[in-house]
């Protein structure tokens, strides 16, 4: 059983490590105990894909709040309104 550490690092912590915010001592102590703790490796792997999911999104929301003043969703709601399946041979 993995019951040896009695305190694990908290969801909010390992986020800000996979955020890269954290500062180094911290850094240090957290991954300490990573190596001895398989719960919180664990935690830190669904955290990394949350994380990535969450930059993506953010990415994406970035791209699209710029195109918006030149007016190009209302060009591509028409674009998909085309019915281009008649047209293919
Ligand atoms: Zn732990």
């Amino acid at each position: 059983m993995n019951t040896n550490c009695d305190i694990h690092i908290s969801v909010d912590v390992l986020e800000e490590y996979g955020l890269g915010r954290m500062a180094e001592p911290d850094i240090i102590h957290l991954e300490e105990h990573l190596l001895i703790c398989q719960v919180c490796q664990t935690r830190l792997e669904q955290i990394d894909e949350y994380v990535q999911v969450a930059k993506a999104a953010a990415a994406i929301r970035r791209h699209q709040s710029g195109p918006l003043e030149g007016g190009r969703g209302a060009g591509f709601r028409q674009d998909s309104r085309k019915p281009e399946t008649a047209d293919v041979a």
